[in-house]
C-alpha cells in the first residue's frame, strides 16, 4: 500500500504538536503542515525537526490582520528555506480580516514570486474567486491545490481548466455542499485533513484517523484506490 499523504495539516494548532509530529513520522504519512505567518513558520521549524515525511509550508494567512509589510518582507527572505508555501490566499468573508486591497496586494507579491520559483501553493479562498482567478491567470503558476474550495461549480471549472489540484477533506464530502465536488476529475483529486479543523467520526482530526478520512473520501467518489491515485497525483505536482 501507498503512503497516505495530507496536503494541508496546521500542526501548530495542536498543544500536543511534539507528540503529534512524531505520529506523523512513525505512520509515514506525507504531511505539508501550513503556518499562518513567516514568524510561526520559522519557530516551527526551529522548534520541531522535519522528517522525510513532514515538512512545513511558509504562510501569510488572509484572515490574520496583525500580518504587516514587515511580514512580507520576512516571508520573502525566508521563502528559499521550503518548497512549499501556505497558507495563503483571498477572504473577503469578513471585515475584520486584512482590507481587500492590502490582500489582494499581498497575494500578488506572494503568487509572482512562488510561480517564478515555482513553489507548491496551497491556497485558501473565500469570497474572493474573481479576484483570485485574475491573479493566478496573470501569473500562471503550475503548482496550485485549492484547499477546501467552497465556491461556485463556474469558479471551480475555471480553476481545474487552469491545472489547479483540489484539496479534499472528511468534513467536504457530507451534507448538501459536497455534490459540487463529485466533479472535479480523478487526476486533480488531493487529500487534505485541515486538521484540527475537521471531524472524523464525530472527533476532532488527529494523524491517526488520516486512514477514515481516505475511506470517507473514497467511498463519496465510489474509487476503491483513492490512496494510489492520491499518491500519483501528488507526484505529479510535485514534478510539474
Ligand atoms: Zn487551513
Amino acid at each position: 500500500m501507498k503512503n497516505l499523504i495530507d496536503t494541508h495539516f496546521h500542526l501548530d494548532h495542536y498543544r500536543n504538536y511534539l507528540e503529534v509530529a512524531a505520529k506523523i513520522t512513525e505512520l509515514k504519512q506525507y504531511t505539508i503542515c501550513v503556518t499562518n505567518s513567516p514568524g510561526v513558520f520559522l519557530s516551527c521549524q526551529r522548534m520541531i525537526p522535519e522528517t522525510q515525511y513532514l515538512k512545513f509550508a511558509i504562510g501569510y494567512h488572509p484572515q490574520d490582520r496583525d500580518l504587516s509589510n514587515q511580514d512580507l518582507y520576512d516571508f520573502m527572505r525566508l521563502i528559499d528555506r521550503t518548497d512549499y508555501i501556505g497558507e495563503i490566499g483571498l477572504d473577503f468573508s469578513k471585515s475584520s480580516y486584512m482590507s481587500k486591497s492590502q490582500q489582494v496586494r499581498c497575494f500578488e507579491t506572494i503568487v509572482e514570486r512562488c510561480t517564478g520559483d515555482n513553489k507548491l501553493m496551497t491556497l485558501h479562498i473565500r469570497n474572493a474567486e474573481t479576484e483570485a482567478i485574475t491573479i493566478l491567470r496573470k501569473y500562471v503558476p503550475k503548482k496550485v491545490i485549492i484547499h477546501w474550495f467552497t465556491g461556485s461549480e463556474k469558479h471551480m471549472a475555471e480553476l481545474m481548466d487552469m491545472g489547479c489540484y483540489f484539496s479534499i477533506n472528511s468534513n467536504m464530502v457530507v451534507g448538501r455542499n459536497s455534490k459540487k465536488y463529485i466533479l472535479i476529475p480523478k487526476e486533480k483529486v488531493l487529500i487534505e485533513s485541515d486538521g484540527p479543523y475537521t471531524k472524523v467520526a464525530g472527533k476532532k482530526y488527529t494523524p491517526e484517523s488520516l486512514l477514515q478520512s481516505y475511506n470517507s473520501i473514497s467511498q463519496f467518489y465510489g474509487n476503491p484506490n483513492l490512496i494510489a491515485n492520491v499518491f500519483e497525483n501528488f507526484k505529479n505536482i510535485l514534478s510539474r
